[in-house]
């Protein structure tokens, strides 16, 4: 998977999981608040004029990212405790290709040739946020639709990254040295912060939750975290202590993160069935932690591993309501309400500078 750049990785390392028990329910919380992300979803897929004018995912017989899409919003609005609450505004179904930064597109023969030789992808891969958002007119909808998110589906090497967003003159509360917390790429400036994930309809829905696990991650690690988010013993901010697993942390297991529950032993490890006591469910209790401990595995999410390992994961992060130590008790506000969030309660401490590190 080498070809693949850095952006769509992680995707492409999980493989694809079955489509069961996807009503499993988890747990809702019923925060103190919810809130509306006004969302546009764009659908890249171009149309195959030399095989009878057949769509690139209708060719491959990839995945149709509507019920996909459909089924997301569902599920961060159950984990969020109804808190994010996705409406689609729009769906735009481009026929084309996206355009890359260094202004190459891929057309049918490029991209069927590239897909039989991976050797002969184009790199550097990463798309041209800049241009797709000139292309659809989106500064524009955004100001006037009021526009808070663009998911953007697409095929394996069209380049866009997990998740990318932009803070207006990307400024950040707190340094960082991190570059895969803020990833702002050539977005435009809309005057407000607007997130742009990417998913890929070659994958199943698992792999996009994971992806918005991620913004998670980034994110809380820019507010909660203060720009840390360390696993290592001594950092005790909420953030880092909620993602810590057994595996370092034997007698101290808590939710863990994306790659990985409490009782991952590597990445990606989310059917292991060793059992290790967590307190994973502690954090319902946020900021009151007590300190109690479960046994949990793989059978604690269930089936399928990966999707509703990222469903429990979502579903554990905090969301009561009032504030500890300067920050909302409800981290969905950061991940899915930012600008408010950072306007009503400017985070403890933080200075707002131009990040230095990012993904630019
Ligand atoms: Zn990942």
């Amino acid at each position: 998977m080498k070809a693949a750049s850095a952006l769509l990785m992680f995707a492409w390392i999980l493989g694809s999981s079955a489509r069961a028990e996807t009503n499993r329910p988890f747990s809702i919380e019923v925060s103190e608040a919810s809130s509306t992300v006004r969302l546009l979803v764009i659908n890249y897929d171009p149309v195959l004029k030399k095989h009878g004018r057949v769509l690139l995912s209708d060719f491959f017989k990839w995945n149709n990212p509507r019920p996909m899409a459909t089924n997301l919003v569902r599920y961060i609005k159950e984990s969020s405790g109804g808190f994010a609450n996705y409406q689609i505004v729009d769906w735009v179904d481009v026929n084309a290709w996206p355009q890359k930064r260094d202004g190459f597109r891929y057309d049918e023969e490029s991209f069927l040739a590239m897909w039989k030789d991976k050797k002969k992808a184009h790199m550097p891969d990463g798309v041209s946020y800049a241009a797709i958002f000139k292309e659809l007119n989106l500064p524009e909808r955004i100001r006037k639709e009021n526009i808070g998110e663009v998911w953007i589906w697409g095929a394996p090497y069209f380049g866009m990254d997990e998740y990318a967003m932009k803070i207006p003159g990307d400024q950040i509360f707190y340094p960082t040295d991190n570059p895969w917390f803020y990833r702002p790429y050539d977005i435009p400036d809309c005057g407000r912060t607007i997130w742009a994930m990417g998913f890929n309809y070659e994958r199943e829905e698992d792999n996009a939750l994971h992806s918005y696990g991620h913004r998670c991650e980034g994110i809380l690690s820019l507010t909660v975290g203060r720009g840390i988010w360390n696993g290592a013993a001594g950092e005790t901010n909420a953030w880092s202590h909620f993602t810590r697993q057994a595996d370092k942390f034997p007698d101290d297991a808590q939710a863990g993160n994306v790659h990985g529950g409490p009782n991952a032993k590597s990445g990606y490890d989310y059917g292991q069935t060793n059992i290790v006591f967590s307190g994973a469910d502690d954090w319902f209790n946020y900021p009151n932690l007590k300190g109690e401990k479960k046994p949990v595995n793989c059978d604690t999410w269930g089936k399928p591993h990966h999707l509703n390992f990222m469903r429990w994961w979502l579903n554990h992060l905090p969301k009561s309501a009032g504030i500890s130590e300067g920050f909302y008790n409800n981290w969905w506000r950061y991940v899915a309400d930012y600008d408010e969030a950072v306007k009503a309660l400017p985070p403890p401490g933080g200075r707002l500078h131009k990040a230095k590190t990012a993904m630019y």
